[in-house]
Parts: structure tokens; sequence; C-alpha cells
């Protein structure tokens, strides 16, 4: 699914090309897209508007259209636009053309991807606020503002970085990627963390983020260009994807686990693992006594 690094990377290729023009067409395939709107009325908005702007917020894209008008573009898992593709793409769901005869396809295999179009400022605010929480690479993005928002959570830390209600934009790659650069072990309860910690945390967030954007992203499934291309950030993953290889850091071998559901990867020597919930084998020893080797059977 493309994080807030890949729709950057498609805000930044796909402003210039759009900013000013007119849409002289727009043809929605799927009614999906809009939905519960009907698909009709928002190709007939969409028809004559200018493109004012192409913002971002978290994961979303933001087209400012004259009549004060803002289309909110969700890409979810398999979303992809392509400024003129040499031939018609299998998957297309909306079709958009300019006055200077360009066209804009949206291709999405999965039909997860939304767009939706709202009134004004407020109607955008309100759309996103209920969907999203705090920006990062914002003045707003601190350290006490991410303990605040843990305090008394006892989810693991990594399920709280992907929860986009509260942080917008970090996904699988960048919460793997923030928290390795942060040494915190991705099973610690949020709420545990230290300020000391939400520094750390806060900061391998903004790195991993800036990476990725600096790398135009990380095509590991559908995620391309405009233009079709890769993005590179896929060959820059310190952790992510890296079981079984060594910790660029320390050496150790990365394990991939499982939190909240999701693939993950960790080195547990640059990321110690909590104690409490550490394998049964070990807590039952004192630290520094001999245990033998560790079971087997846990290293799955
Ligand atoms: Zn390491």
């Amino acid at each position: 699914m493309p994080e807030l690094p890949e729709v950057e990377t498609i805000r930044r290729q796909l402003a210039p090309h759009v900013h000013g023009r007119t849409i002289v067409d727009a043809r929605i395939l799927d009614q999906r897209w809009t939905r519960p709107d009907p698909p009709g009325p928002v190709e007939a908005v969409l028809r004559g508007a200018v493109v004012e702007g192409l913002e971002r917020a978290g994961k979303y894209l933001v087209w400012v259209l004259s009549g004060d008008r803002y289309l909110l573009q969700h890409l979810r898992m398999t979303g992809t636009l392509l400024y003129d593709p040499p031939a018609p793409p299998a998957h297309t769901r909306v079709l958009l053309e300019f006055d200077d005869g360009h066209r804009l396809v949206y291709v999405d295999p999965r039909r997860f991807g939304t767009g939706h179009l709202v009134h004004g400022e407020s109607g955008r605010d309100d759309y996103l606020s209920a969907r999203i929480g705090i920006e990062p690479l914002t003045p707003e993005f601190t350290a006490e503002h991410l303990r605040r928002l843990a305090r008394g959570r006892t989810a693991p830390v990594k399920a709280f970085l992907l929860d986009q209600r509260r942080i917008a934009g970090v996904g699988n790659i960048y919460a793997d990627e923030a928290l390795f650069r942060a040494r915190i072990h991705p099973l610690r309860p949020a709420g545990r963390l230290t300020a000391g910690d939400w520094a750390r945390v806060r900061d391998g967030i903004e790195e991993a983020l800036s990476a990725g954007i600096e790398a135009k992203g990380a095509s590991i499934d559908d995620f391309r260009h405009v233009d079709g291309a890769r993005g590179s950030f896929q060959d820059l993953f310190l952790v992510h994807r890296r079981a079984g290889r060594p910790c660029p850091r320390c050496g150790t071998t990365i394990r991939k686990i499982v939190v909240g559901g999701r693939g993950t990867y960790v080195c547990e020597r640059c990321q110690p693992r909590p104690r409490a919930i550490g394998r049964a084998s070990r807590a039952a020893v004192p630290e520094g006594q001999a245990a033998g080797p560790p079971p087997r059977s846990t290293r799955t």
C-alpha cells in the first residue's frame, strides 16, 4: 500500500503537469470509487473544473479545484495514477483529460481506492479530521505530542504508529524502518515509552519518511511513478523484508515477527524485546546465568 512517501512522490511528479489545467473530460468507470455518492454528479463537477493545486494529507492526495471543491483521493492497496500511459491499461477505473490534451488514468486492480468530492475548506477538514491524525514532517509533530497521544495505551507501539487516526501516513514499511532507527522494539506497549523514547521515535519516523521521499518511494508491490517507473527505497530498507539477513548496525540476524497481524521486521539486539513479553524460557532465567541455547521452536 502506498504510504506517505509514495503519495508525496506522486504529488510532486503530477503537480507540475496538472496545476492550472482545466479538466475537459472525466469518466468514472467504477461505481465503487465514489461510494456512497453516485459517480455521475462527481463527473459533472470535475468536467470544466480548474486544478488550482495538488496537495497531500497523510496518504490522501488532495485535489484543489475551482468552485471551492476538493477531490480527496486515496489509493488504498493497489491504486496507481499514470500520466499519458502509452496504451489503455487493464483495471482502469477513472480517466481525466486536460485542456492541453494530456490524460491521467487511475488504475486499481483490487478496487479499494476511493475518490470523494467535498465542498469548501470545512468539508475538506471535516472529512480528513474524521480519518487521519497528526501529520509528520510538520512543526506540530513533536515527541511530546506523541507521548500525549499514547498515554495509557497498552497496544504495541508499532500498532499505535499504524493507526491513521492518530498519526497520518505511516504504514507497515515506514513503521518498521522508524522503530529500527529509534532502537525501539515494535512490541513495546505504546503507553510505556519514555519521553526520550518518543524523541527517538519521532526522529526515526521523520528520517524514514524523508529517506523514502528522497528515494521516490518503495516499489515492493504495485506502487509506480506517474510515468510507470519504480521507486528505489526498497533497495535502502534497513530491516523491512530483510529477515535472515544481518542487521546493518550490529550484524545480528533480522527476525520477522507478527505485530497486530502485520509482518514486522526487527533486530532484537538493537531493539531489545520488552521483558514482560520475552520468551518464557528466558524470563525464568535470571540475567547473566547460563541458560543454554534459546529454544529453536520459538524462532519461526
Ligand atoms: Zn542490530
